[in-house]
């Protein structure tokens, strides 16, 4: 039996393969174009009234703009996004920014959506262009001059003009086109939970520094306004980068344990500025490392192009992770939209074009988180007064607080 042909096979079924498959399937290249997904369908739960996953994301203006023409802002249910109009940055010695929406004519700065529900949504909308998944992982690829073929853990064969990689930060489809790739561990862990506040978190992001610490309340709808019977409650997500001992300390607890020593935490981190909090969910934690690659790999007229954190990882602290994997989606498929149409898709001029329109952006958001972190994880006291200095000076600069909002803007 003819294996079957596809342009496109994309490797990985997370955010950004699923928002690629949609791109690609809508048409938004070129309409004759036939990708195929590949990876695991995890069983999702059900989203349970009243109740958030805790893992959630802040979705940045460009990344909304893009997930509305993929048609799947509109799925989501409005009532649990969270919208941020403000945020407010604390150093650890008197130093403190605030950002808002309005200062530069947005209403919004971000919205906060839980993980689960945007992969229900992209899954939703998927299902209308019937696009072939085959759940199963990648195994190995073989590259020849006129097709790549990619081979399944099963030993099935899918020839392709090109190869997309949306599978993770430690992308097999990586290892196997030979892309190179460097990572750095920042030695801490992001604790990832949600909490009710004794306060109304008033749209605002808030964020701690604190000697390498870095704290992130994320304001959530408020909980169990729908259920009857139950009081409404202010829930807020926590974002935490630990360093790693002391986040595994945490972690080791039973969970009464782990509840009372995260409110300790949380009070000694705010000094209890924004009110008390009671943890809400299970902890979850994620280690973070910085990861830079060079996002293709292209041989005459097939190749491999990355996309996501197979590409790149940054560190959470500005949560834009999820907002630059949907920047290289929509690059990627505008390259594909604008190449001349007898050039084939895996072309080694159309993938180095992609990457040449991804290297300023993920450059500077990767410099920018990395120098942020630095910054803040050094105890030198001529840093800390330094840093806080800066603080003050910006909170007395309009102007750069208008690129600091639109530089967080940017994906
Ligand atoms: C603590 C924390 C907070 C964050 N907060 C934010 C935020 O607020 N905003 C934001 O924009 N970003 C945020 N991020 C970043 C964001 O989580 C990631 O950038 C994003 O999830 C990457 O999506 P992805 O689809 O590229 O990768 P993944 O989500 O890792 O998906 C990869 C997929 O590939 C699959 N896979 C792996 N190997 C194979 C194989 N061999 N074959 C087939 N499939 C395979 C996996 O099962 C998975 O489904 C945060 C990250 C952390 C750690």
């Amino acid at each position: 039996m003819q294996p079957a042909h596809h342009d496109i096979v994309i490797c990985g079924t997370g955010l950004a393969g699923l928002a690629t498959a949609l791109g690609l399937a809508r048409g938004l290249a070129h309409g004759g174009l036939r990708p195929c997904l590949l990876g695991s369908k995890r069983d999702i739960p059900r989203l349970e009234l009243g109740r958030h996953h805790p893992r959630v994301y802040a979705i940045s203006p460009p990344a909304q703009q893009f997930l509305k023409r993929l048609g799947v802002w509109g799925l989501l249910d409005a009532s649990r996004i969270a919208k941020v109009e403000s945020m407010q940055v604390v150093g650890d010695a008197g130093g403190s920014v605030a950002l808002h929406g309005w200062q530069r004519m947005q209403a919004e700065l971000a919205w906060i959506v839980e993980s689960d529900a945007l992969e229900i949504a992209l899954r939703q909308a998927l299902k209308m262009f019937e696009v072939e998944w085959i759940e199963e992982p990648f195994a190995q690829l073989a590259r020849g001059r006129d097709s790549a073929t990619v081979i399944t853990a099963s030993g099935r064969t899918l020839p392709a003009q090109l190869v997309i990689g949306a599978d993770g930060a430690h992308s097999a489809v990586r290892q196997a086109a030979g892309i190179a790739s460097r990572e750095h561990a920042y030695g801490q862990l992001g604790l990832v939970a949600n909490l009710i506040a004794d306060a109304p978190h008033l749209d605002t992001a808030r964020q701690w520094f604190d000697h390498g610490d870095i704290l992130a309340l994320l304001p959530m709808p408020d909980g169990a306004t729908h259920l009857p019977g139950t009081a409404q409650h202010t829930q807020v997500s926590m974002v935490w980068s630990m360093e790693e001992a002391r986040a595994r300390d945490l972690l080791a607890l039973p969970h009464q344990a782990q509840a009372q020593r995260l409110q300790a935490l949380l009070a000694g981190m705010t000094g209890n500025a924004p009110g008390a909090f009671c943890l809400h969910s299970d902890i979850l934690s994620f280690p973070l490392t910085r990861l830079d690659s060079d996002m293709i790999a292209a041989h005459g007229q097939t190749g491999v192009a990355l996309v996501g954190d197979a590409a790149h990882r940054v560190h959470p602290l500005a949560g834009q992770g999820l907002n630059l994997a949907l920047g290289d989606v929509e690059q990627l498929i505008h390259v594909l939209r604008e190449k001349p149409p007898l050039v084939p898709c895996g072309d080694a001029s159309v993938l180095r074009r992609y990457r040449r329109l991804r290297a300023q952006p993920v450059w500077a958001m990767r410099t920018a988180t990395d120098s942020l972190q630095r910054l803040f994880a050094s105890d030198l006291p001529a840093v800390v007064w330094g840093r806080n200095l800066g603080m003050q000076c910006v909170e007395h600069l309009p102007w750069l607080k208008q690129r600091l909002i639109a530089a967080a803007s940017r994906n």
